[in-house]
C-alpha cells in the first residue's frame, strides 16, 4: 500500500457515509432536542425499538417507546447533560413497552450546541451491558452463598499470603480471634495470634508455599485461653484476587483427640492399678531399650514381686489383695518421676523402667519403693501383717542385651532376693 498525503481522501465523508458509520456500530447513538424529542437514531437504537425506519422515529419522545418509570429516568439524565451542559455517564435501566425484558445500559450523555454556542439539545452513546451486570449480579450472588457456606462450616476457613497477612476470614475463625471478619482480613497472623503461634503456623504453611502442594496435618497448640487445642487443617495453594496466597480449613478435633487418648491409655493401662499394663510395659521397653543403645545412655529396670501374698489373700479375702494391691502402686507410682514407667507385669508383680538411669540411682530408687511398700498401713482395715516386696534390678550398658534377656536378668535377680529372705533388693550378676 501507498500513501498519498496530497489527496487526503479519508476527509472527504459525507453525511450518508457518516450515517452509514453510526448505523454499523454496535452500541445505541441518538440526539434528542430540548424537549427529549429524537432528532436521531442509529439503526441499533431503531432495532431496540423494532422499528424500520428513523421517520418512525423523529420528533417522538422515550415516553412513546419505553415503559413509563424507565422513560422518566432516562429523561432526567437527559435534562441533566443539557440543563448543566456538561457530560454525564450513567447507568441507565429500559425497558421497551410491552417486552418483559428489562435492560441496563453505560450511558454518556452530552448537550448538543448551535451555532450561537446556546445548547440546542442532547446527543448519547449508550452501550448494553445487560449481559455483563447479569453476570455481575450472579457472581454477586454465587459470592454470598459461598460466604453462607464458609461462615457456617464447622471450621476456621481462611487466606492467607506469604507475609502471614489475611486475605480472607470467614467467621468462625474471627470469632476464634474475638474479632469481627473485617478486623482479620488485611491483618498479620503474628498481631492475632502472637510471634510463637504464627511461627508454629507457618511451619507447614511454608510447606504449601514452597512446594506448591496441598498438605493436611495436625496442629496442635496452647491456645490463649490456657487450653491444649489440636486442629486436623488442610492447606493448599490458591490465587486469591491476583495474590499467590494459601487456604486453609480448620477443623478443631480437641475433643475427639482428648477421646483418643483416653482410649489409648485405657488400652495401655491395668484397670485395678492404674500402672501400664503387661503389654504397653513390654513395648516401652524395647523402645527404651533400643533409644539407649542408640543414645549410650543407661536404662536399668526394676522388677519386684509382693511377699506371701497367697498368705493376704487366704487370710483376709481377694477384695483385700486387691486394695493392698492398688496401695502398693500409688505409694510407688508417687515416688516416680514422669520419666519412669511403672507397670503391672503380673498378678503380684510389678516393675519400674528407668531411662538414663545409671545401676547406683536405681539401686536407691528400688530401695526407696521397697521401704515404702514395707511402710504400707491401712486405716480402715484390720493389721494385715508385714507387707514388703523382693526386687531384682538389671542396668543395661551391653549393646548386644535384648529386650527378653534384660527382663530375664532382672527376674532371676528377683527370684535371688526371694531366696536371700524377701524385703531387699537384688542386682542381675
Ligand atoms: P512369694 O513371696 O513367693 O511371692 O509368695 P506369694 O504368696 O506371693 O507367691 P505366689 O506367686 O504363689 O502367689 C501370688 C498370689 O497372687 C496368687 C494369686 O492368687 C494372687 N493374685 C494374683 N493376681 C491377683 C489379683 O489381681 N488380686 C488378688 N487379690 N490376688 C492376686
Ligand atoms: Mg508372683
Ligand atoms: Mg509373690
Amino acid at each position: 500500500m501507498t500513501a498519498d498525503h496530497s489527496a487526503s481522501p479519508a476527509l472527504a465523508l459525507d453525511a450518508t457515509q457518516l450515517r452509514t458509520l453510526l448505523d454499523d456500530v454496535g452500541t445505541f447513538i441518538y440526539a434528542k432536542d430540548l424537549h427529549g424529542r429524537y432528532t436521531f437514531a442509529n439503526r441499533a437504537s431503531l432495532e431496540l425499538l423494532a422499528l424500520e425506519h428513523v421517520d418512525q422515529i423523529i420528533g417522538k419522545t422515550d415516553s412513546d417507546f419505553f415503559a413509563a418509570d424507565t422513560a422518566a429516568d432516562i429523561a432526567r439524565n437527559d435534562q441533566e447533560a443539557i440543563e448543566q451542559a456538561c457530560t454525564i455517564a450513567r447507568e441507565e435501566t429500559n425497558q421497551v413497552q410491552g417486552s418483559a425484558t428489562v435492560r441496563t445500559f453505560l450511558s454518556i450523555k452530552k448537550p448538543l450546541f448551535d451555532q450561537q454556542g446556546q445548547v440546542c439539545g442532547m446527543y448519547g452513546v449508550s452501550t448494553d451491558i445487560t449481559a455483563a451486570k447479569q453476570l455481575e449480579w450472579e457472581l454477586r450472588r454465587e459470592k454470598e452463598q459461598l460466604r453462607v457456606v464458609l461462615d457456617n462450616l464447622d471450621a476456621t476457613v481462611y487466606v492467607k499470603n506469604r507475609e502471614r497477612r489475611y486475605l480472607y476470614a470467614n467467621k468462625h475463625i474471627a470469632v476464634a480471634y474475638g474479632k469481627t471478619v473485617d478486623e482479620v482480613v488485611g491483618q498479620l497472623e503474628t498481631d492475632l495470634v502472637g510471634q510463637e503461634l504464627s511461627d508454629l503456623f507457618s511451619q507447614a504453611d511454608r510447606v504449601v508455599f514452597a512446594e506448591q502442594k496441598k498438605i493436611a496435618l495436625k496442629e496442635s497448640f496452647l491456645s490463649p485461653d490456657g487450653k491444649q487445642r489440636h486442629y486436623w487443617s488442610i492447606k493448599m495453594p490458591i490465587v486469591f484476587n491476583g495474590e499467590a496466597g494459601l487456604i486453609g480449613f480448620s477443623s478443631d478435633i480437641t475433643e475427639l483427640h482428648n477421646l483418643q487418648e483416653e482410649l489409648k491409655n485405657l488400652a495401655n493401662t491395668d484397670a485395678l492399678t492404674g500402672a501400664a499394663n503387661r503389654r504397653f510395659f513390654h513395648d516401652t521397653t524395647a523402645h527404651e531399650l533400643a533409644r539407649s543403645k542408640a543414645l549410650l545412655t543407661p536404662l536399668s529396670l526394676a522388677v519386684f514381686d509382693v511377699d506371701w501374698f497367697k498368705r493376704i489373700n487366704d487370710t483376709w479375702g481377694h477384695p483385700v489383695g486387691d486394695r493392698v494391691l492398688q496401695a502398693i502402686a500409688a505409694a510407688c507410682q508417687k515416688g516416680l518421676r514422669k520419666q519412669n514407667l511403672f507397670g503391672r507385669i503380673g498378678g503380684e508383680e510389678f516393675a519400674v523402667l528407668l531411662p538414663r538411669t545409671g545401676l547406683a540411682d536405681a539401686q536407691r530408687i528400688a530401695e526407696r519403693l521397697r521401704l515404702a511398700i514395707s511402710h504400707l498401713r491401712f486405716k480402715d482395715l484390720p493389721d494385715l501383717g508385714p507387707i514388703s516386696a523382693s526386687f531384682g534390678l538389671v542396668t543395661c550398658l551391653d549393646e548386644e542385651m535384648t529386650c527378653d534377656e534384660f527382663f530375664s536378668r532382672a527376674d532371676k535377680a528377683l527370684y535371688q532376693a526371694k531366696a536371700a529372705g524377701r524385703n531387699c533388693v537384688c542386682v542381675a550378676a
